[in-house]
C-alpha cells in the first residue's frame, strides 16, 4: 500500500537517536544523549520577543509564499555584509528550514536518473532527498588522513554526464572540517568545466572556532556564482531549531521553481518564525559569541578526552558542534552483556543500552569505523558521559 518512494527511504537516524533517548529519559533513565544536532542554548530574548510581538500585533496570515519581503531582505544584506555576495531579495525563498530549502532545490533540479553527488561522511538527510525525488547519489569516500575532504581528481573522477548536483557541506555535518580557499578554488576549477549546480550547505558558518575562515564557493567567480545555490538558516547560528527557518540564495530561475514546488507543499514558513529571523538577522549577535566561546571549551575537553581513550582517535573539528572519533579499534570486541560489536551500529545501540549514552553511528553518515558526538550539551553533562563511555569500552574484551 505504501508507495515505492517512501520505501526506499529511512528515519532521519539523528533525529531517530534523538527521540529515543528522549524517551528513555522520560522513562526514568539517566541518558547522557550526544546525539542530538541543535545548540542547548535557548533562542536569545530579544529574537523570542520579535516572534511574541509579532503574534501580538496581528501578524498571524499567511504571507508570501517566499517570505516577507523584510526577511529576504534582512538576508540579502546579511549575505552582503557577511561574505560580499550581493542577491535581490527575489532571489531568495525562505523555507522550513535548512532541511526543507535542501529539499526544495532537490526537488526543482534532480529527475530520475539524474546523479548527485555527496561527498561522504554526509549529513544523513541529502542521500534520502535525492532518493525521494527519484536521483542516485554518487557517494566520494574520504577519510581521517585526508581530513575528511575530497580532492580535485576524486571529485573529477565521478562527473558523468548525467552529473546534475554536488552537495557541499562546510563546516561539515559530522566532521566539522573546513574547506579552505585553497581546496575550493581547486575543487571551483573542477566545478567550472560542468553545468552542474552545487548546493552549498552554510548551516554552520557561524561556529568556527579558529582562525579558520568560512568561504562560499559562491564568492569565487562569477561563474560559480551562477553555479551554487548558498543554503543557510538561523537554526544553528541563533539556537533557533524549533522556529523552522532556512533559506537558500541563488539563480532566479531555480529560486522561483523552488518556490512552486514550496507554493504547492507547504506555503510559507510560520509568519512569527518570519520576525523572530529579521530580529535574529538584524539584532544584536553578541549571544552568538557567547555560544561559541561555549562550544570552544566543549569541543577541546571532548577532543582531549576521546583521544586518551585507548585504540580512540579524533581529529580537532574546527567548526560545527560534532566530533567524530574512529572506534574501529573496537570491532570484533564482546560488551559485558555479551555482545559482540560488528559496526558503529552495533557500537552505538550497545553503548545506550548499556552504559546509557546515546551518539549517532558512522554509518549513519556514509563512514564505516566513526560515532558522531554532539557537543552541544553542557560541560557537565560531557564529563560524565564521557566518564561513561571511557568505563565502557574498557570493559571490552
Ligand atoms: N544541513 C546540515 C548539515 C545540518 O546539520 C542541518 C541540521 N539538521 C540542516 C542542514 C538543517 O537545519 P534546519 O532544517 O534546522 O535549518
Ligand atoms: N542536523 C541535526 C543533526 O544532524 C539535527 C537533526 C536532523 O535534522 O537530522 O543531528
Amino acid at each position: 500500500m505504501l508507495s515505492q518512494r517512501v520505501q526506499n527511504i529511512e528515519d532521519s537516524i539523528t533525529l531517530t537517536i534523538t527521540a529515543i533517548a528522549a524517551t528513555m529519559k522520560k522513562e526514568g533513565k539517566d541518558v547522557i544523549g550526544f546525539g542530538a544536532g541543535e545548540p542547548d542554548f535557548d533562542t536569545p530574548e530579544h529574537i523570542k520577543s520579535a516572534g511574541i510581538t509579532a503574534i501580538q500585533s496581528g501578524k498571524n496570515k499567511y504571507t508570501p509564499t517566499a517570505g516577507v519581503i523584510e526577511l529576504r531582505q534582512a538576508i540579502a544584506d546579511y549575505l552582503l555584509r557577511d561574505q560580499g555576495l550581493a542577491y535581490a531579495p527575489s532571489d531568495i525563498l525562505v523555507s522550513c528550514g535548512a532541511k526543507h530549502s535542501i529539499y526544495n532545490m532537490v526537488l526543482a533540479l534532480v529527475e530520475p536518473g539524474d546523479e548527485v553527488i555527496i561527498p561522504a561522511p554526509y549529513w544523513v538527510s541529502y542521500p534520502d532527498q535525492v532518493t525521494l525525488a527519484g536521483g542516485t547519489s554518487v557517494f566520494i569516500e574520504t577519510n581521517e588522513a585526508q581530513g575528511f575532504k575530497i580532492t580535485p581528481a576524486q571529485l573529477e573522477a565521478v562527473i558523468t554526464p548525467r552529473t546534475k548536483l554536488l552537495i557541499l557541506n562546510s563546516p561539515s555535518n559530522p566532521t566539522g572540517m573546513i574547506y579552505t580557499r585553497a581546496e575550493l578554488e581547486a575543487l571551483g576549477a573542477v566545478i567550472s568545466k560542468t553545468d552542474m549546480v552545487v548546493i552549498s550547505d552554510e548551516i554552520y558558518e557561524k561556529l568556527i572556532y579558529g582562525a579558520d575562515e568560512h568561504v562560499s564557493l559562491a564568492t569565487l567567480s562569477p561563474q560559480l556564482f551562477n553555479q551554487t545555490i548558498v543554503v543557510n538558516g538561523v537554526s544553528k547560528s541563533h539556537a533557533m531549531t524549533g522556529w523552522r527557518i532556512g533559506y537558500a540564495a541563488g539563480r532566479k530561475d531555480i529560486i522561483q521553481a523552488a518556490g512552486k514546488i514550496q507554493s504547492h507543499s507547504t506555503s510559507n514558513p510560520a509568519a512569527a518564525s518570519q520576525w523572530a529571523a529579521v530580529e535574529a538577522l538584524n539584532g544584536s549577535q553578541a549571544e552568538l559569541e557567547m555560544m561559541n566561546k561555549e562550544f570552544v571549551k566543549r569541543r577541546d575537553f571532548m577532543v582531549k578526552t576521546l583521544m586518551e581513550i585507548k585504540g580512540v582517535t579524533c581529529l580537532t573539528p574546527p567548526g560545527a558542534f560534532y566530533t567524530f572519533p574512529n572506534i574501529s579499534a573496537y570491532f570484533g570486541k564482546t560488551t559485558p552483556a555479551g555482545t559482540t560489536i560488528h559496526n558503529s551500529v552495533d557500537f552505538c545501540n550497545a553503548l545506550l543500552t548499556e552504559a546509557l549514552v546515546a551518539c549517532v553511528p558512522g554509518s549513519g553518515f556514509g563512514t564505516e569505523g566513526h560515532i558522531r558526538l554532539s557537543y552541544a550539551t553542557s560541560m557537565a553533562v560531557i564529563e560524565k558521559g564521557l566518564e561513561r563511555l571511557k568505563t565502557w569500552v574498557n570493559s571490552l574484551t
